[in-house]
Protein backbone atom coordinates (compact mmCIF):
# COMPACT_ATOMS: atom_id res chain seq x y z
CA UNK A 1 0.00 0.00 0.00
CA UNK A 2 1.33 3.51 -0.69
CA UNK A 3 2.51 5.93 2.22
CA UNK A 4 0.05 8.43 0.77
CA UNK A 5 -3.14 5.77 1.00
CA UNK A 6 -1.94 4.87 4.59
CA UNK A 7 -1.32 8.18 5.16
CA UNK A 8 -3.83 10.10 4.15
CA UNK A 9 -6.16 10.49 6.73
CA UNK A 10 -3.04 10.94 9.12
CA UNK A 11 -2.10 13.78 7.24
CA UNK A 12 -4.79 15.38 6.87
CA UNK A 13 -5.24 15.62 10.74
CA UNK A 14 -3.87 18.78 12.32
CA UNK A 15 -0.06 17.48 13.48
CA UNK A 16 1.37 18.12 16.21
CA UNK A 17 4.40 20.51 15.46
CA UNK A 18 5.23 23.51 16.27
CA UNK A 19 4.83 27.04 14.90
CA UNK A 20 7.38 29.35 13.39
CA UNK A 21 5.75 32.23 14.48
CA UNK A 22 6.74 34.64 17.59
CA UNK A 23 9.21 36.99 18.53
CA UNK A 24 12.53 35.42 19.19
CA UNK A 25 14.54 38.33 20.88
CA UNK A 26 16.56 36.77 23.78
CA UNK A 27 14.79 33.87 24.94
CA UNK A 28 13.88 33.37 28.77
CA UNK A 29 11.97 30.82 30.87
CA UNK A 30 10.49 32.04 33.79
CA UNK A 31 12.59 35.43 33.49
CA UNK A 32 16.05 33.60 33.19
CA UNK A 33 17.62 32.07 30.27
CA UNK A 34 16.44 28.27 29.08
CA UNK A 35 19.01 25.82 30.10
CA UNK A 36 19.77 22.78 27.64
CA UNK A 37 21.61 19.86 27.74
CA UNK A 38 22.22 17.83 24.64
CA UNK A 39 23.95 14.38 25.13
CA UNK A 40 25.07 13.18 21.73
CA UNK A 41 27.18 9.86 20.95
CA UNK A 42 29.01 11.91 18.46
CA UNK A 43 29.65 16.00 17.62
CA UNK A 44 31.41 17.98 15.18
CA UNK A 45 34.33 18.71 15.82
CA UNK A 46 35.43 15.87 17.97
CA UNK A 47 34.04 12.80 16.62
CA UNK A 48 32.20 12.23 13.40
CA UNK A 49 30.59 9.48 11.48
CA UNK A 50 27.56 10.38 10.29
CA UNK A 51 25.06 12.85 10.07
CA UNK A 52 23.95 12.91 14.33
CA UNK A 53 27.43 14.62 14.33
CA UNK A 54 26.77 17.78 11.84
CA UNK A 55 23.59 18.41 14.18
CA UNK A 56 24.91 17.48 17.51
CA UNK A 57 27.51 20.11 16.97
CA UNK A 58 25.77 23.05 14.52
CA UNK A 59 22.38 22.50 16.21
CA UNK A 60 23.74 24.02 19.51
CA UNK A 61 25.68 27.34 17.96
CA UNK A 62 22.30 27.92 16.21
CA UNK A 63 19.90 27.63 20.37
CA UNK A 64 23.06 30.18 21.73
CA UNK A 65 21.73 33.18 19.74
CA UNK A 66 18.33 32.86 20.90
CA UNK A 67 19.19 33.12 24.24
CA UNK A 68 19.10 29.04 24.91
CA UNK A 69 22.36 28.40 27.02
CA UNK A 70 23.64 24.75 26.19
CA UNK A 71 25.58 22.52 26.90
CA UNK A 72 26.31 19.30 24.60
CA UNK A 73 27.64 15.91 26.16
CA UNK A 74 29.87 13.38 24.63
CA UNK A 75 32.48 10.91 24.98
CA UNK A 76 35.67 11.14 24.73
CA UNK A 77 37.48 9.03 21.85
CA UNK A 78 40.59 8.06 20.22
CA UNK A 79 39.54 10.06 17.35
CA UNK A 80 38.98 13.17 19.45
CA UNK A 81 42.03 13.10 21.21
CA UNK A 82 43.74 13.05 17.88
CA UNK A 83 42.22 16.24 16.62
CA UNK A 84 44.16 18.15 19.10
CA UNK A 85 41.25 20.86 20.01
CA UNK A 86 41.49 22.63 22.91
CA UNK A 87 40.00 21.33 25.93
CA UNK A 88 40.86 21.85 29.70
CA UNK A 89 40.06 19.57 32.44
CA UNK A 90 36.55 20.67 34.70
CA UNK A 91 36.44 17.44 36.54
CA UNK A 92 39.16 14.99 37.35
CA UNK A 93 38.42 11.59 38.49
CA UNK A 94 34.68 11.77 39.94
CA UNK A 95 33.62 8.95 41.18
CA UNK A 96 30.03 7.53 40.22
CA UNK A 97 28.36 4.54 41.40
CA UNK A 98 28.35 1.52 38.75
CA UNK A 99 27.89 -2.15 38.48
CA UNK A 100 28.10 -2.52 42.05
CA UNK A 101 31.86 -0.47 42.45
CA UNK A 102 33.24 3.39 42.84
CA UNK A 103 34.20 4.25 38.94
CA UNK A 104 36.16 7.19 38.16
CA UNK A 105 35.74 9.79 35.39
CA UNK A 106 37.05 12.46 34.27
CA UNK A 107 35.50 15.61 31.70
CA UNK A 108 37.04 18.30 30.02
CA UNK A 109 35.48 21.35 28.41
CA UNK A 110 35.37 23.45 25.41
CA UNK A 111 33.61 26.75 25.87
CA UNK A 112 32.86 29.21 23.62
CA UNK A 113 29.94 31.67 25.80
CA UNK A 114 27.11 30.10 26.66
CA UNK A 115 27.97 27.25 24.82
CA UNK A 116 29.73 24.55 26.31
CA UNK A 117 30.82 20.83 25.53
CA UNK A 118 31.90 18.45 28.08
CA UNK A 119 33.79 16.02 27.03
CA UNK A 120 33.48 12.32 29.54
CA UNK A 121 36.89 10.24 29.44
CA UNK A 122 36.95 7.03 30.38
CA UNK A 123 39.84 5.06 28.89
CA UNK A 124 38.40 1.82 29.13
CA UNK A 125 35.21 2.34 27.22
CA UNK A 126 36.49 5.43 24.59
CA UNK A 127 40.04 4.98 23.70
CA UNK A 128 39.37 2.68 20.92
CA UNK A 129 39.90 2.57 17.36
CA UNK A 130 36.28 3.28 15.96
CA UNK A 131 33.10 4.89 18.10
CA UNK A 132 31.04 1.98 17.79
CA UNK A 133 32.81 -0.93 16.30
CA UNK A 134 35.29 -2.48 13.77
CA UNK A 135 33.96 -2.84 10.20
CA UNK A 136 33.25 -6.64 11.21
CA UNK A 137 30.52 -5.53 13.66
CA UNK A 138 29.72 -3.66 16.55
CA UNK A 139 31.63 -3.82 20.30
CA UNK A 140 29.84 -6.50 22.47
CA UNK A 141 30.36 -3.81 25.27
CA UNK A 142 28.28 -1.08 23.26
CA UNK A 143 25.11 -1.43 26.41
CA UNK A 144 27.78 -0.66 28.99
CA UNK A 145 29.34 2.25 27.59
CA UNK A 146 26.72 4.14 26.38
CA UNK A 147 25.05 3.97 29.86
CA UNK A 148 27.90 4.87 31.20
CA UNK A 149 28.68 7.94 29.30
CA UNK A 150 24.87 8.89 29.43
CA UNK A 151 25.13 8.32 33.50
CA UNK A 152 28.40 10.20 33.68
CA UNK A 153 26.72 12.78 31.35
CA UNK A 154 23.80 13.35 34.35
CA UNK A 155 26.01 13.13 37.53
CA UNK A 156 28.76 16.14 35.34
CA UNK A 157 25.89 18.38 34.92
CA UNK A 158 25.12 17.97 38.54
CA UNK A 159 28.24 18.35 39.83
CA UNK A 160 28.75 21.50 37.29
CA UNK A 161 25.82 22.93 38.78
CA UNK A 162 24.37 22.83 35.10
CA UNK A 163 20.88 22.60 36.02
CA UNK A 164 19.05 21.91 32.95
CA UNK A 165 15.18 22.77 31.93
CA UNK A 166 15.96 20.36 28.84
CA UNK A 167 18.02 17.32 28.43
CA UNK A 168 18.11 16.64 24.83
CA UNK A 169 19.12 13.01 24.06
CA UNK A 170 19.65 12.08 20.55
CA UNK A 171 19.40 8.47 19.56
CA UNK A 172 19.85 5.20 21.83
CA UNK A 173 23.37 6.36 22.80
CA UNK A 174 21.71 8.68 24.88
CA UNK A 175 18.50 7.66 25.28
CA UNK A 176 18.94 5.29 28.27
CA UNK A 177 20.04 8.55 29.78
CA UNK A 178 16.08 9.12 29.85
CA UNK A 179 15.46 5.76 31.47
CA UNK A 180 18.14 6.28 34.09
CA UNK A 181 16.73 10.09 34.77
CA UNK A 182 13.24 8.22 35.81
CA UNK A 183 14.17 5.75 37.76
CA UNK A 184 17.63 6.01 39.02
CA UNK A 185 17.68 9.67 39.92
CA UNK A 186 13.67 9.81 40.49
CA UNK A 187 14.12 11.02 43.77
CA UNK A 188 16.90 13.84 42.90
CA UNK A 189 15.99 17.13 43.30
CA UNK A 190 18.44 18.60 41.38
CA UNK A 191 16.50 17.13 37.68
CA UNK A 192 13.37 17.50 39.36
CA UNK A 193 12.03 20.21 37.09
CA UNK A 194 13.95 18.53 34.16
CA UNK A 195 11.88 18.22 30.82
CA UNK A 196 13.32 15.81 28.10
CA UNK A 197 13.52 15.59 24.64
CA UNK A 198 14.10 12.20 22.56
CA UNK A 199 15.15 12.74 19.08
CA UNK A 200 15.46 9.84 17.10
CA UNK A 201 18.26 10.23 13.89
CA UNK A 202 17.42 7.21 12.49
CA UNK A 203 15.27 4.29 14.05
CA UNK A 204 16.46 1.71 12.13
CA UNK A 205 19.52 1.75 15.63
CA UNK A 206 18.20 1.17 19.12
CA UNK A 207 20.79 -0.31 21.36
CA UNK A 208 19.77 -4.06 21.86
CA UNK A 209 21.10 -5.59 24.85
CA UNK A 210 20.24 -9.07 26.62
CA UNK A 211 18.40 -8.72 29.80
CA UNK A 212 21.13 -9.06 32.14
CA UNK A 213 22.26 -5.35 30.88
CA UNK A 214 19.92 -3.53 33.49
CA UNK A 215 21.46 -4.98 36.75
CA UNK A 216 24.95 -3.76 35.47
CA UNK A 217 23.81 -0.15 34.37
CA UNK A 218 21.74 0.10 37.88
CA UNK A 219 18.04 -0.50 36.38
CA UNK A 220 15.68 -2.41 37.77
CA UNK A 221 15.06 -5.75 36.41
CA UNK A 222 11.39 -5.33 36.72
CA UNK A 223 11.85 -3.04 33.75
CA UNK A 224 12.03 -6.01 31.30
CA UNK A 225 9.21 -6.43 30.90
CA UNK A 226 6.81 -5.55 27.16
CA UNK A 227 5.69 -2.66 28.80
CA UNK A 228 8.62 -1.01 29.85
CA UNK A 229 12.05 -1.81 28.39
CA UNK A 230 12.22 -5.25 26.95
CA UNK A 231 12.05 -5.53 23.04
CA UNK A 232 11.71 -9.12 21.37
CA UNK A 233 13.51 -10.76 24.30
CA UNK A 234 16.23 -8.29 24.15
CA UNK A 235 16.43 -4.61 26.30
CA UNK A 236 15.76 -1.51 24.18
CA UNK A 237 17.58 1.81 24.91
CA UNK A 238 16.05 3.69 22.24
CA UNK A 239 12.75 2.29 23.34
CA UNK A 240 13.34 4.10 26.63
CA UNK A 241 14.24 7.36 24.92
CA UNK A 242 10.44 6.86 23.61
CA UNK A 243 8.76 5.97 26.86
CA UNK A 244 10.37 8.11 29.75
CA UNK A 245 10.73 11.39 27.40
CA UNK A 246 8.44 14.42 27.43
CA UNK A 247 8.63 14.34 23.89
CA UNK A 248 9.68 12.17 21.05
CA UNK A 249 10.98 14.18 17.72
CA UNK A 250 12.72 13.39 14.63
CA UNK A 251 14.19 15.17 12.04
CA UNK A 252 11.89 15.39 8.98
CA UNK A 253 8.28 15.66 9.23
CA UNK A 254 7.97 12.81 6.93
CA UNK A 255 10.12 10.40 8.50
CA UNK A 256 7.88 11.31 11.76
CA UNK A 257 4.87 9.55 9.99
CA UNK A 258 6.19 7.43 8.23
CA UNK A 259 7.81 5.36 11.45
CA UNK A 260 4.34 4.80 12.70
CA UNK A 261 4.10 2.34 9.82
CA UNK A 262 5.24 -1.68 9.77
CA UNK A 263 7.07 -0.80 6.73
CA UNK A 264 9.38 2.01 8.52
CA UNK A 265 8.45 1.38 11.55
CA UNK A 266 11.48 -1.17 12.76
CA UNK A 267 8.67 -2.71 15.05
CA UNK A 268 8.01 0.36 17.34
CA UNK A 269 5.89 1.68 15.27
CA UNK A 270 3.00 0.76 17.34
CA UNK A 271 4.90 2.51 20.72
CA UNK A 272 5.50 5.55 18.30
CA UNK A 273 1.28 5.70 17.04
CA UNK A 274 0.85 5.66 21.17
CA UNK A 275 2.51 8.71 21.36
CA UNK A 276 1.95 10.45 18.13
CA UNK A 277 0.32 13.44 19.76
CA UNK A 278 3.78 14.27 21.44
CA UNK A 279 5.65 12.94 18.35
CA UNK A 280 7.39 16.05 16.34
CA UNK A 281 9.23 16.21 12.93
CA UNK A 282 11.68 18.79 12.72
CA UNK A 283 13.92 19.09 9.42
CA UNK A 284 17.74 18.91 9.89
CA UNK A 285 19.46 22.28 8.66
CA UNK A 286 22.75 23.12 6.96
CA UNK A 287 25.87 24.79 8.53
CA UNK A 288 26.80 27.40 5.94
CA UNK A 289 29.71 28.27 7.53
CA UNK A 290 31.04 25.21 7.21
CA UNK A 291 29.35 23.88 3.89
CA UNK A 292 29.74 26.77 1.34
CA UNK A 293 31.62 26.63 -1.78
CA UNK A 294 32.53 30.44 -1.95
CA UNK A 295 34.72 29.74 1.38
CA UNK A 296 35.32 26.20 1.53
CA UNK A 297 39.04 25.49 2.07
CA UNK A 298 38.93 21.83 0.72
CA UNK A 299 37.74 22.72 -2.72
CA UNK A 300 40.21 23.46 -6.02
CA UNK A 301 38.77 26.58 -7.13
CA UNK A 302 36.08 28.87 -4.95
CA UNK A 303 32.75 29.31 -6.76
CA UNK A 304 29.00 30.70 -6.31
CA UNK A 305 26.04 31.07 -8.34
CA UNK A 306 27.22 34.15 -10.18
CA UNK A 307 30.47 32.59 -10.92
CA UNK A 308 30.10 29.15 -12.07
CA UNK A 309 33.70 28.91 -13.59
CA UNK A 310 34.58 27.48 -10.47
CA UNK A 311 32.78 24.66 -10.21
CA UNK A 312 34.47 23.31 -13.63
CA UNK A 313 37.87 23.63 -11.89
CA UNK A 314 36.55 21.21 -8.96
CA UNK A 315 35.27 19.02 -11.57
CA UNK A 316 38.48 18.55 -13.32
CA UNK A 317 40.17 18.16 -9.75
CA UNK A 318 37.96 15.68 -8.62
CA UNK A 319 38.15 13.58 -11.80
CA UNK A 320 42.19 13.99 -11.16
CA UNK A 321 41.91 12.87 -7.52
CA UNK A 322 39.58 9.53 -8.75
CA UNK A 323 42.33 8.77 -11.49
CA UNK A 324 39.56 9.69 -14.13
CA UNK A 325 41.72 12.29 -15.96
CA UNK A 326 40.09 11.29 -19.58
CA UNK A 327 36.66 11.64 -18.85
CA UNK A 328 35.16 14.03 -21.41
CA UNK A 329 33.77 17.46 -20.91
CA UNK A 330 29.90 16.24 -21.99
CA UNK A 331 29.72 12.97 -19.98
CA UNK A 332 28.12 14.07 -16.37
CA UNK A 333 29.51 13.37 -13.05
CA UNK A 334 27.66 11.66 -10.44
CA UNK A 335 28.49 11.63 -7.09
CA UNK A 336 28.30 9.88 -3.95
CA UNK A 337 29.67 10.24 -0.37
CA UNK A 338 27.92 7.91 2.01
CA UNK A 339 28.10 5.11 4.46
CA UNK A 340 28.58 1.78 2.87
CA UNK A 341 25.18 0.65 5.04
CA UNK A 342 21.90 -1.45 3.86
CA UNK A 343 19.82 1.68 4.18
CA UNK A 344 21.59 3.56 1.65
CA UNK A 345 20.67 2.01 -1.80
CA UNK A 346 23.70 0.16 -2.83
CA UNK A 347 21.91 -2.87 -3.92
CA UNK A 348 19.66 -1.32 -6.56
CA UNK A 349 22.98 0.70 -7.39
CA UNK A 350 25.12 -2.32 -7.96
CA UNK A 351 22.24 -3.49 -10.39
CA UNK A 352 22.20 0.07 -12.31
CA UNK A 353 25.58 0.79 -12.67
CA UNK A 354 25.47 -1.34 -16.59
CA UNK A 355 23.20 1.18 -17.37
CA UNK A 356 24.15 4.12 -16.10
CA UNK A 357 27.52 3.90 -17.79
CA UNK A 358 25.87 2.76 -21.12
CA UNK A 359 24.13 6.49 -20.34
CA UNK A 360 27.67 7.69 -20.66
CA UNK A 361 28.27 9.21 -17.06
CA UNK A 362 30.28 8.87 -14.68
CA UNK A 363 30.14 7.58 -11.21
CA UNK A 364 32.62 8.70 -8.21
CA UNK A 365 31.69 7.17 -4.99
CA UNK A 366 33.40 8.09 -1.41
CA UNK A 367 32.17 5.42 1.74
CA UNK A 368 33.02 3.06 4.24
CA UNK A 369 30.62 0.69 6.81
CA UNK A 370 29.74 -3.05 5.89
CA UNK A 371 32.36 -4.97 4.29
CA UNK A 372 29.37 -6.33 1.67
CA UNK A 373 29.29 -3.48 0.14
CA UNK A 374 32.73 -2.68 0.22
CA UNK A 375 33.30 -6.10 -2.05
CA UNK A 376 30.62 -5.29 -4.32
CA UNK A 377 31.89 -1.61 -5.05
CA UNK A 378 35.35 -3.16 -5.57
CA UNK A 379 34.44 -5.64 -7.74
CA UNK A 380 32.62 -3.56 -9.84
CA UNK A 381 35.31 -0.72 -9.95
CA UNK A 382 37.77 -3.47 -11.69
CA UNK A 383 34.51 -4.04 -13.99
CA UNK A 384 34.18 -0.31 -15.01
CA UNK A 385 37.73 1.19 -15.40
CA UNK A 386 37.73 4.38 -16.41
CA UNK A 387 33.99 4.65 -15.22
CA UNK A 388 33.80 4.29 -11.63
CA UNK A 389 35.65 5.71 -9.63
CA UNK A 390 35.78 4.13 -5.70
CA UNK A 391 37.18 5.58 -2.29
CA UNK A 392 36.38 2.67 0.31
CA UNK A 393 37.60 5.55 3.29
CA UNK A 394 36.08 8.29 5.37
CA UNK A 395 37.75 11.59 4.13
CA UNK A 396 36.21 14.73 4.88
CA UNK A 397 38.21 16.72 2.12
CA UNK A 398 37.27 14.42 -0.67
CA UNK A 399 33.78 14.53 0.77
CA UNK A 400 33.74 18.01 -0.04
CA UNK A 401 35.73 17.44 -3.25
CA UNK A 402 32.78 15.33 -4.56
CA UNK A 403 30.03 17.93 -3.04
CA UNK A 404 31.13 20.31 -5.71
CA UNK A 405 32.78 18.82 -8.12
CA UNK A 406 29.61 16.65 -9.59
CA UNK A 407 27.39 17.66 -11.58
CA UNK A 408 24.59 15.55 -9.80
CA UNK A 409 24.36 13.65 -6.66
CA UNK A 410 22.59 10.20 -6.05
CA UNK A 411 20.63 8.89 -2.73
CA UNK A 412 18.84 5.82 -3.67
CA UNK A 413 18.23 5.44 0.39
CA UNK A 414 15.52 2.36 1.36
CA UNK A 415 14.73 5.01 3.50
CA UNK A 416 16.23 8.66 4.95
CA UNK A 417 15.06 10.10 8.11
CA UNK A 418 16.63 13.65 6.79
CA UNK A 419 19.49 13.41 4.54
CA UNK A 420 22.33 15.92 4.37
CA UNK A 421 23.79 15.19 1.82
CA UNK A 422 21.59 16.28 -1.03
CA UNK A 423 21.31 19.85 1.52
CA UNK A 424 24.91 19.86 0.68
CA UNK A 425 24.65 19.25 -2.43
CA UNK A 426 22.40 21.72 -3.50
CA UNK A 427 24.84 24.48 -2.18
CA UNK A 428 27.30 23.57 -4.45
CA UNK A 429 24.96 22.87 -7.06
CA UNK A 430 25.18 19.33 -7.57
CA UNK A 431 21.68 18.24 -8.75
CA UNK A 432 20.30 15.56 -6.54
CA UNK A 433 18.98 12.53 -8.03
CA UNK A 434 16.96 10.75 -4.96
CA UNK A 435 15.07 8.37 -3.35
CA UNK A 436 11.61 10.15 -2.82
CA UNK A 437 11.31 9.03 1.04
CA UNK A 438 12.02 10.71 4.54
CA UNK A 439 13.96 14.14 4.58
CA UNK A 440 14.82 13.75 1.28
CA UNK A 441 11.46 13.82 -0.04
CA UNK A 442 10.67 16.80 2.26
CA UNK A 443 13.51 18.64 0.33
CA UNK A 444 13.50 17.82 -3.08
CA UNK A 445 11.04 19.32 -5.66
CA UNK A 446 11.11 17.77 -9.03
CA UNK A 447 12.87 19.47 -11.78
CA UNK A 448 9.83 20.11 -14.23
CA UNK A 449 11.38 21.41 -17.74
CA UNK A 450 8.77 22.71 -19.11
CA UNK A 451 8.29 25.10 -16.25
CA UNK A 452 11.93 25.32 -14.95
CA UNK A 453 10.78 24.87 -11.54
CA UNK A 454 12.27 22.74 -9.12
CA UNK A 455 15.71 21.38 -7.18
CA UNK A 456 16.42 18.13 -8.48
CA UNK A 457 15.12 14.69 -9.79
CA UNK A 458 13.45 11.76 -7.22
CA UNK A 459 11.78 8.06 -7.69
CA UNK A 460 9.00 6.91 -5.76
CA UNK A 461 10.08 3.05 -6.01
CA UNK A 462 12.43 1.42 -4.56
CA UNK A 463 13.71 -0.43 -7.68
CA UNK A 464 16.54 -0.14 -10.25
CA UNK A 465 14.67 0.76 -12.74
CA UNK A 466 13.12 3.49 -10.92
CA UNK A 467 16.43 5.02 -10.48
CA UNK A 468 17.30 4.52 -13.89
CA UNK A 469 14.28 6.14 -15.05
CA UNK A 470 14.91 9.55 -13.06
CA UNK A 471 18.60 9.58 -13.75
CA UNK A 472 17.56 9.30 -17.32
CA UNK A 473 15.45 12.43 -17.06
CA UNK A 474 18.69 14.08 -15.24
CA UNK A 475 20.61 13.43 -18.00
CA UNK A 476 18.00 14.76 -20.45
CA UNK A 477 17.58 18.51 -18.35
CA UNK A 478 21.83 17.85 -18.45
CA UNK A 479 22.81 18.39 -22.31
CA UNK A 480 20.44 21.63 -22.42
CA UNK A 481 23.26 23.23 -20.85
CA UNK A 482 21.39 26.76 -20.32
CA UNK A 483 18.19 25.66 -18.45
CA UNK A 484 20.85 23.17 -16.87
CA UNK A 485 23.07 26.02 -15.81
CA UNK A 486 19.71 27.72 -14.43
CA UNK A 487 18.52 24.26 -12.74
CA UNK A 488 22.22 24.83 -10.82
CA UNK A 489 21.49 28.11 -9.51
CA UNK A 490 18.27 27.44 -8.57
CA UNK A 491 19.65 24.59 -6.54
CA UNK A 492 22.02 26.71 -5.09
CA UNK A 493 19.79 28.99 -3.83
CA UNK A 494 17.77 26.86 -1.48
CA UNK A 495 18.46 27.40 1.64
CA UNK A 496 18.38 25.37 4.58
CA UNK A 497 20.05 27.04 7.37
CA UNK A 498 19.37 26.07 10.98
CA UNK A 499 18.20 29.30 11.93
CA UNK A 500 14.52 28.08 11.17
CA UNK A 501 15.01 24.61 12.48
CA UNK A 502 17.05 26.01 15.62
CA UNK A 503 13.84 28.10 16.14
CA UNK A 504 11.22 25.03 15.70
CA UNK A 505 13.64 23.41 18.60
CA UNK A 506 13.28 26.45 20.76
CA UNK A 507 9.47 26.15 20.55
CA UNK A 508 9.51 23.00 21.60
CA UNK A 509 11.47 23.31 24.35
CA UNK A 510 9.29 25.51 25.27
CA UNK A 511 6.15 23.66 25.03
CA UNK A 512 7.80 20.51 26.80
CA UNK A 513 7.42 22.19 30.02
CA UNK A 514 3.23 22.18 29.55
CA UNK A 515 3.22 18.59 28.26
P1 LIG B 1 23.77 9.35 7.85
O1 LIG B 1 23.73 10.11 9.13
O2 LIG B 1 22.69 8.33 7.70
O3 LIG B 1 25.11 8.76 7.56
P2 LIG B 1 23.40 11.94 6.55
O4 LIG B 1 23.13 12.30 5.13
O5 LIG B 1 22.47 12.49 7.58
O6 LIG B 1 23.49 10.36 6.63
O7 LIG B 1 24.86 12.45 6.96
C1 LIG B 1 26.01 11.95 6.40
C2 LIG B 1 27.18 12.84 6.81
O8 LIG B 1 28.36 12.04 6.84
C3 LIG B 1 27.45 13.94 5.80
O9 LIG B 1 28.09 15.02 6.47
C4 LIG B 1 28.44 13.27 4.84
O10 LIG B 1 29.23 14.22 4.15
C5 LIG B 1 29.27 12.47 5.82
N1 LIG B 1 29.89 11.27 5.26
C6 LIG B 1 29.32 10.06 5.05
N2 LIG B 1 30.24 9.19 4.58
C7 LIG B 1 31.40 9.86 4.50
C8 LIG B 1 32.73 9.50 4.08
N3 LIG B 1 33.00 8.28 3.68
N4 LIG B 1 33.69 10.44 4.15
C9 LIG B 1 33.39 11.70 4.56
N5 LIG B 1 32.18 12.09 4.97
C10 LIG B 1 31.19 11.19 4.95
Amino acid sequence: MSFEKQFGELRRKPQSGVSLSGNFGVLCYNTRPMKVAMLASEVVPFAKTGGLADVAGALPKFLSPLGVEVRVVLPLYRETRKRNLPLRRVIENLEMEWNGEKVPFSVWESREGALGFLVIEREEYFDRDFLYGTPQGDYPDNGERFAFFSKAALESLRYLNFRPDVIHAHDWQSAIALALLKFTYAQDPFFAFTRSLCTIHNLAYQGLFEKEILTRIGLPNSLFNMEELEFFGKVNYLKGGILYSTAVSTVSRRYSLEIQTPEFGHRLDGLLRKRRDRLFGILNGVDYADWNPATDKFIARPFDPTYLDGKKECRKDLLCAFGLDAVKVEAPVIGMVSRLAGQKGFDILCESLDAIFKMGAVLVILGTGEEVFHKALSAARVKFPGSLGLKIAYDESLAHKIYAGSDMFLIPSRYEPCGLTQMYSLRYGTVPVVRATGGLDDTIREYDPARGTGNGFKFQEYKSAALLSSLQKAMAAYQRKERWRQLVQQAMACDFSWEVSAREYVRLYQRLATL
